[in-house]
């Protein structure tokens, strides 16, 4: 296989193994979580020769090629050793206990998600400046995205080319995603061939981490290309259990490798956490940074107060919809059965196209709830797949048809994770409280309304045969009810470790843990709001600029 796959490979066999920090326990940086953000801190770190880089990741290699083959998340999503999967508390009016899921391999969740990148918008970014919150706004954050971007669309004021992150389009013909768009625009929406560029009402094709049919994830992208400098040090099937702490300063890690006993990695400079929402508020509480009462109760002493570990996760919650269509082919009918099956998986090795090669949803759209919605507030992410209902995985159905999943972008509801005891293996305390504020429930109310009118208006109507959940479920509260009954969490959740301007908020502008010293938080926990969207993207360009911070204060 090509490019990011023959790289990994390449550095799971040769390029780590003899720089493994097995005899050496002093570092300058030490990186915990080689995710979206930690592939990109480890690299730029470890630009300067000088700094020594140790990065630790709790996951494995990612040499399973299905790791790269886009469809291949079908899965490894749903393979445990390649996942965290976090029991939540009850959601919804059936009480029903829901799976948060997570990437726990080489490249965190972007070895395994569905590859969209959307980057959020102006408006999200000068949101945090204007919070106080100085060197996050757009011109800062555009900038990153324009030096991580390797974009198939070519360089504009917009976007990036000859960046480590290859971004490219869906190729090929697909009738049933050209059909949704062209009835997309027949009701107002702006056809984007760059979703990314603007903030209007829009539908296109959804831009994908993937490089000539192959997944690109943050290892391929930051981490394996760059293996051979003598300065960076990886070290995977490692988890970090805590944070060593002298008085209120970080000075290091305690760590296990699998098969081995626990070991302490030292920071000269700085711990630099990259965990991931769930995993980030965990390691401060198990280190004793967090909320007293959540401490006492896991059994951890307080070594630091701080009231919002944890607190303040965001969220989206989805709404979704599936049309069945009278036509034979499609997407759904090249796949559905294992003989369909070997045939694509050779075309794909053959020619790294056809429906394999795809991300998760090839189309997305942005439009408003409401006409007083200043912007879009609700995205749409539409697959020219139908899914087996009866089925609790992504098992594709016998027939044709689309799916489409809607969700409010900026959702104002918070939930929290927390340790549910002191030791690593403790499963957390997910509370996602989905939907509660009312703003919430208005703007969930109005997404099928909305995506059953695109429907309507395509040429794909008189085909339909039937729309689950079809007419039962209308009314603002039926839709509310269908969302936390049958929807789902997004993957998108933000926050547990946000940042902001106030003594009680986790981290500081420069994402520096408040009350400690040599302790950073760089991940998607640290966003106080939603960037309007998918993460993936956010929390690479994020990270980016976030090590420039760490590299100009050194
Ligand atoms: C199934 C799925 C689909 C998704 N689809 C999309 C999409 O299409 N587009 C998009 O933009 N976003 C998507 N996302 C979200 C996006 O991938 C994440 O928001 C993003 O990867 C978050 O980056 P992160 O660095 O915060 O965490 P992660 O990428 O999750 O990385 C955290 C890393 O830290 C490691 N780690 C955790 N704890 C420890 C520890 N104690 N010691 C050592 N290592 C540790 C983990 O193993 C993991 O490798 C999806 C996510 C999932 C799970």
């Amino acid at each position: 296989m090509s490019g990011p796959y023959r790289t990994a490979l390449r550095a799971g066999f040769g390029g780590w193994v003899s720089r493994r920090p097995d005899g050496d326990r002093e570092f300058d940086y030490v990186v915990v979580g080689a995710g979206a953000a930690g592939c990109v801190v480890a690299n730029r770190l470890s630009e300067d020769a000088a700094n020594r880089v140790l990065l630790l990741e709790h996951g494995g290699a990612d040499l399973d090629p299905r790791l790269y083959i886009p469809k291949g998340f079908v899965f490894t999503i749903s393979n445990p050793r390649y996942t965290y999967r976090y029991p939540t508390l009850p959601v919804g009016p059936e009480g029903s206990v829901e799976t948060w899921i997570r990437g726990r391999v080489t490249g965190g969740s972007t070895a395994l998600n569905g590859m969209m990148y959307s980057r959020g918008a102006a408006a999200d970014y000068d949101a945090l400046a204007a919070r106080g919150l100085p060197g996050w706004g757009w011109p800062e954050m555009l900038g990153a995205f324009r030096a991580i971007e390797d974009h198939r669309l070519g360089e504009s004021a917009l976007r990036g080319s000859g960046g480590p992150l290859v971004v490219s389009l869906p190729h090929g013909v697909d009738t049933i995603s050209d059909a949704l768009v062209a009835a997309g625009e027949s009701l107002g929406w702006r056809h984007a061939t760059d979703t990314n560029d603007g903030d209007d009402e829009r539908i296109g094709r959804s831009p994908a981490t993937i490089d000539r049919g192959v997944r690109v994830s943050a290892a391929s992208a930051f981490l394996h290309p760059v293996r051979n400098r003598e300065n960076l040090f990886y070290r995977d099937r490692t988890r970090v259990g805590q944070l060593v702490l002298d008085g209120s300063r970080v000075v290091g890690v305690q760590a296990r490798t699998a098969g081995d006993g626990p070991r302490v990695y030292c920071a000269a400079r700085e711990v630099v956490v990259c965990a991931g929402t769930v995993q980030t508020p965990l390691l401060l509480e198990r280190s004793g940074i967090g909320r007293p009462e959540v401490l006492a109760a896991a059994g951890v002493d307080v070594a630091v107060e701080s009231p919002n570990v944890g607190e303040r996760v965001i969220e989206q919650r989805a709404v979704n919809m599936q049309v069945r269509l009278r036509i034979r082919g499609g997407h759904t009918e090249r796949l559905n059965s294992l003989p369909k099956q070997l045939w694509e998986g050779l075309g794909y090795l053959l020619t790294r196209r056809g429906p394999n090669a795809s991300g998760g949803y090839d189309l997305v759209c942005h439009f408003r709830s409401s006409p007083e919605a200043d912007r879009p507030d609700v995205q749409g992410i539409w697959s020219p797949f139908a899914l087996d209902r009866d089925h609790s995985g992504l098992k594709l159905a016998g027939h044709s048809g689309f799916h489409f999943t809607g969700y409010p972008l900026r959702p104002s509801t918070r939930g929290s994770v927390h340790l549910g005891g002191p030791a690593p293996e403790d499963p957390p305390v997910v509370n996602a409280r989905y939907l509660e504020t009312e703003e919430d429930r208005r703007v969930t109310a109005t997404i099928l309304e909305r995506a059953r009118r695109v429907v309507a208006a395509s040429a794909l109507a008189s085909l339909a045969t039937e729309e689950f959940p079809g007419p039962d479920v209308s009314s603002p509260a039926e839709v509310v009810r269908h969302a936390l009954e049958a929807g789902g969490g997004i993957y998108h959740a933000v926050g547990s470790a946000a940042m902001g301007p106030h003594d009680t908020d986790v981290v500081d502008g420069s994402l520096r843990v408040r009350g400690t010293g040599g302790l950073r938080v760089v991940d998607a926990s640290v966003f106080p709001e939603h960037p309007s969207g998918n993460t993936a993207a956010p929390t690479m360009a994020l990270a980016w600029r976030a090590s420039e911070v760490i590299l100009a204060e050194r």
